[in-house]
């Protein structure tokens, strides 16, 4: 089937262009770029609910394997009311690169389910997931396709597909999706891997920029499970985090937010807003603080052609997924502001999810210590490496990724070859 090219502003578009550019640069073969240009397979699922009061809903999920010659498809699952097939295949397309770039052995795939989490019943969350888990069965698996957690998803929500999964089997297969519990075969560090991860990649990126860490100020837009791990190691390693934000506002202060309070204040409050001794300041505004470090880790499409010029920082280190609209990169890039792409800054939660689909597949478990110092040596490595292809071409950072990422995949696909 051929995609109908989406509207304008949209991820997928996104998505394609970055390709695009990398493939332009790599002279790939026109054949190997129509193949890598579209995801794989998607499948679209409409399945029934039964809710609490007794009604039956018709809810709307995706499963995008965009591609698999690297190993098993791998990606996250995410809930929310804006969820869109273009925005899935965006971010399937973003985890092939992803796992190519930390050079771990899977493709990329995503999901999603269009639902708002927060208007549903922990009984009602459980038969919506184990519903859309049965409907998706028949492509995932720890063969096949790993499913993750992502926006709005958490650990019991793996469970419950990994539950679902293994009862349709007759036996447990932890190795069916990753960021499980610890109990049924999660991995030890998996929790904050990603922020873990973007910590390692600001701290390298700001050692070869001479930003130093000690002091700097950082913004973090986002306080879930990423943003509020970045924040709070950030904090930790001596960053001043001078505002914070959720998808219900955020907070500032010029001194810097004391993130363990913060994160106590949000387990007990469910938000930021009124933290005390911060000031109110909207999850946009955030954006355009003047800071040495600026890190989106909420959504995408947040830095855009409307606020691009308006940012002052010397770093932005995407969190979160396709944060930076590619009208923006160029006026960033213009504006000499480098930006650590999310394909290399937040691949520190697949690199993980990677270990634990390992362990579960030999079932035999490595200690915290040793997870997070593989991690750290995946992520200064791939670092590394995206800068050398910087420095050796004059490109930025996602381009360097990009290259990187794209030749991997593209070597894969022309050594398999095509079949039949
Ligand atoms: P999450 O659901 O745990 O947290 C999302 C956070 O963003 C919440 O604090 C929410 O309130 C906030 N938010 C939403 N809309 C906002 C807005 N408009 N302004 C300000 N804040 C807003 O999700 P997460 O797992 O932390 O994922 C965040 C981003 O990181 C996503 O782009 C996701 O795809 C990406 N990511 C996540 C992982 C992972 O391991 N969880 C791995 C790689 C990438």
């Amino acid at each position: 089937m051929a995609i109908k090219q989406p509207k304008a502003l949209n991820p997928f578009v996104e998505a394609v262009a970055q390709f695009d550019a990398a493939a332009d640069l790599l002279n790939l073969d026109p054949e190997l770029r129509a193949i890598l240009r579209i995801p794989k397979r998607e499948l679209t699922v409409n399945f029934p609910v039964r809710m609490d009061d007794g009604s039956v809903q018709v809810f709307t999920g995706y499963r995008v394997q965009h591609n698999i010659n690297r190993g098993p498809a791998k990606g996250g699952i995410r809930y929310d009311a804006n969820v869109s097939i273009d925005e899935v295949r965006a971010l399937a397309m973003w985890m092939t690169w992803k796992c190519s770039v930390v050079n771990i052995p899977f493709g990329g795939a995503k999901g999603g389910v269009i639902v708002d989490p927060r208007k549903l019943s922990r009984a009602e969350l459980e038969r919506l997931t184990r519903r859309y888990a049965t409907e998706i069965a028949s492509i995932i698996g720890p063969e096949s396709d790993i499913p993750a957690p992502d926006v709005n998803t958490n650990p019991q929500i793996m469970a419950w597909i990994m539950d679902t999964y293994s009862m349709h089997k007759g036996y447990s297969v932890p190795a069916v999706v990753t960021g499980k519990p610890l109990s049924i075969g999660g991995s030890e560090g998996r929790m904050e891997a990603t922020g873990r991860g973007v910590s390692v990649v600001t701290r390298e990126a700001c050692h070869v920029l001479g930003i130093p860490l000690e002091g700097a100020r950082v913004v973090v837009q986002g306080f879930g499970n990423v943003g509020s791990v970045t924040a709070r190691l950030l904090h930790a390693a001596g960053c001043k985090v001078v505002a914070l934000a959720d998808v219900f506002g955020g907070v500032y202060d010029e001194h810097g937010i004391d993130v363990p309070f913060a994160l106590r204040y949000v387990e007990e409050h469910g938000q930021l807003r009124d933290l005390p001794n911060t000031q109110a300041i909207s999850g946009a505004a955030i954006l355009e603080l003047p800071c040495d470090i600026l890190i989106p880790a909420a959504l995408e499409g947040q830095i855009t052609y409307a606020n691009a010029q308006r940012i002052q920082t010397k770093l932005v280190v995407e969190a979160a997924n396709g944060p930076t609209t590619t009208e923006a990169d160029a006026i960033l890039r213009a504006r000499g502001i480098p930006v650590i792409p999310d394909i290399l800054a937040n691949a520190g939660g697949v690199t993980v999810s990677y270990f634990e689909w390992v362990q579960d597949l030999q079932h035999f478990f490595w200690t915290e210590d040793e997870i997070n110092a593989r991690l750290e040596s995946i992520m200064v490595r791939s670092f590394n490496a995206i800068q050398a292809k910087r420095d050796e071409l004059d490109c930025d950072y996602r381009m360097g990724a990009y290259l990187l990422a794209v030749a991997r995949v593209a070597e894969a696909t022309q050594v398999r070859g095509i079949y039949p």
